[in-house]
């Protein structure tokens, strides 16, 4: 027997919609790329998505289709989540920081039909248009007063919508359908698409307004530092539309001064970013003897959050910090760490050690541990194991490829290494994939060992993840030299600089006799990371 109930689709056009209803005045302020602060509101929102969900039908742009952007956070984004999202095509959110070889591949990958682009990355939509891509139209997000004046095939956002009616009809898509795209490149080999839908972004947004998670509410000001081209920035927008949050954009000013500012010109209650954001945040604070009375919470996540930052934020500036994990193939919320009940009489020390764990899943995912053999590990805080992950805003497989050796048994495997303890908190304890997280990115073990091979001197070469003190980790490059020859730390270096994007360069090259293999002549990178644990780069 079946419920009564009436089977409206979950979808993107209706949270736009709803809150063009019921909160039209919420605010959406941007700190736009030409300079000055923007305001503008729900309604206006939802006014200007129907116009350019107008612009692109009239561009050829039909459901399914790829529409990609590489653009910060700002109102002209937001209307892109929903413009491109409701009317039933797909927003491929691009990281401008790919290295250019992977930003060809995505957007041919994807298909791009459209890009949209900040001013700020002109040259790379140019690199695209050089290059051979699917792209057929390119648009710069700003006006004609400041359109790109070396890039004559590209529209401006706002001659492109200007003209257009604010009336469209958003499409009663299937609640499955694909949403958004985002690539991620925390896997070995070519970045790997996870393509949303819109089922499983509004049951996110759900998820994320929870109480017990970050409780994004209509009482909030939220900013999100993380970057809308970043598993679209956590969520966040979606949710603060959804719930009538203020929405604060950054746009390109991601020094703490411009932070700060708007901080406190907005009143920000509640602010989302990865550890190395918060350092730079910090110190900018202290620098300017600022502290932060408005706001209430600072989510955290994309890399493990230091105890001292927990510290820092709760004494300097009252805020609580909301430790969470998850991945772009799971939307990313996979947990959060708020304390229970019991936990209300722990000294400092105590609850400290529950906060730095990355805390207890969601209702919506299903989180366990598992051995080499896939056997069910207990959930004693002590046994470690692979993180598998299950629910219905997790990918199940990645976009345009059919098998992955991740998904195994309805079970996604994280690459994470973690315990869980009985009350559900996870804790990351190591990583089983080959790759390192430097300020909240990804940098290719395997992409900087090729590149260190082709060196005539490097008979072999490995690369892992060494803890830094600003960015989290950087990659260390470890050597064993052709035999009898002489290659130095500055010759490799210089070399790396040729051929890599600038941010993959290692910090520092240490040689070694041999490196560790298996038995299958696999370097045992584990054993690696074992024996420079207590490295520490040179000033
Ligand atoms: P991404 O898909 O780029 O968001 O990266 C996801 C990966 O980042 C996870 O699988 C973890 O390895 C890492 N990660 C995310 N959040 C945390 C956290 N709170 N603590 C430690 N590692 C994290």
């Amino acid at each position: 027997m079946f419920g009564q109930m009436m089977d409206l689709p979950l979808l993107l056009s209706n949270q736009i919609e709803f809150a063009a209803k019921f909160h039209p005045s919420v605010e959406v302020v941007t700190r736009t790329v030409e300079g000055p602060i923007h305001r503008s509101n729900y309604e206006e929102i939802a006014r200007r998505s129907k116009k350019l969900a107008n612009a692109l039908a009239k561009l050829g742009v039909k459901e399914g289709d790829r529409v990609a952007t590489i653009a910060w956070n700002t109102h002209r984004h937001l209307e892109l989540y929903f413009a491109v999202s409701g009317m039933g095509a797909v927003l491929h959110t691009i990281n401008p920081r790919l290295p250019p070889d992977q930003l060809k591949y995505v957007v041919n990958h994807a298909e791009d039909q459209v890009m949209f682009f900040d001013t700020t990355f002109t040259k790379l939509a140019q690199f695209c248009a050089a290059s051979d891509t699917p792209v057929k139209h390119y648009v710069a997000m700003t006006d004609d007063d400041h359109r790109p004046a070396d890039f004559d095939a590209a529209k401006t956002y706002e001659s492109l919508i200007a003209d257009e009616s604010d009336a469209f009809e958003w499409p009663q898509l299937d609640e499955r359908a694909a949403s958004s795209l985002c690539y991620t490149s925390g896997t070995t080999g070519e970045p790997k698409g996870v393509l949303y839908s819109h089922r499983s972004t509004v049951l996110h947004s759900y998820a994320v307004t929870m109480a017990d998670t970050l409780a994004i509410s209509a009482k909030d000001v939220t900013l999100p530092i993380v970057p809308m081209f970043h598993v679209n920035a956590w969520g966040v927008p979606y949710a603060a539309v959804m719930v009538g949050s203020k929405l604060v954009f950054p746009g390109p000013g991601m020094d703490g001064a411009s932070l700060i500012e708007l901080i406190e010109s907005e009143g920000v209650t509640s602010l989302l970013g990865v550890p190395t954001v918060w350092l730079g945040l910090l110190a900018a604070a202290r620098a300017a003897n600022k502290r932060f009375d408005t706001v209430k919470t600072v989510t955290i996540g994309g890399s493990a959050v230091p105890p001292s930052m927990i510290e820092a934020f709760e004494k300097e500036h009252g805020a609580r910090v909301i430790h969470a994990w998850g991945m772009t193939e799971t939307s990313p919320l996979g947990t959060a760490n708020v304390l229970l009940p019991k936990h209300a009489s722990l000294s400092e020390a105590d609850r400290r050690k529950i906060e730095i764990k990355q805390g207890r899943p969601i209702f919506g995912v299903d989180l366990r541990i598992v051995d080499d053999d896939a056997k069910v590990l207990p959930h004693d805080g002590e046994t470690s194991g692979h993180l598998q992950i299950r629910g219905p805003w997790v990918a199940s497989s990645y976009f345009k490829r059919e098998a992955d050796a991740n998904h195994v048994d309805g079970w996604f495997y994280t690459g994470d290494i973690a315990t869980i303890d009985p009350d559900g908190y996870m804790h990351i304890t190591d990583r089983s994939k080959d790759v390192i997280k430097s300020g909240g990115e990804w940098v290719s073990s395997i992409g900087v060992e090729n590149a260190a091979m082709r060196h005539p001197k490097v008979a072999q070469a490995a690369v892992i993840g060494v803890k830094h003190p600003k960015w989290q980790e950087r990659p260390l490059l470890i050597v064993v030299k052709a035999p009898d020859q002489e290659v130095t730390q500055e010759e490799l270096l210089a070399f790396l600089g040729e051929h890599l994007t600038k941010w993959w360069i290692p910090n520092a090259v240490e040689f070694v006799d041999a490196l560790p293999l298996g038995a299958t002549g696999k370097v045992l990178k584990r054993k690696l990371r074992e024996q420079f644990a207590d490295y520490v780069f040179a000033e």
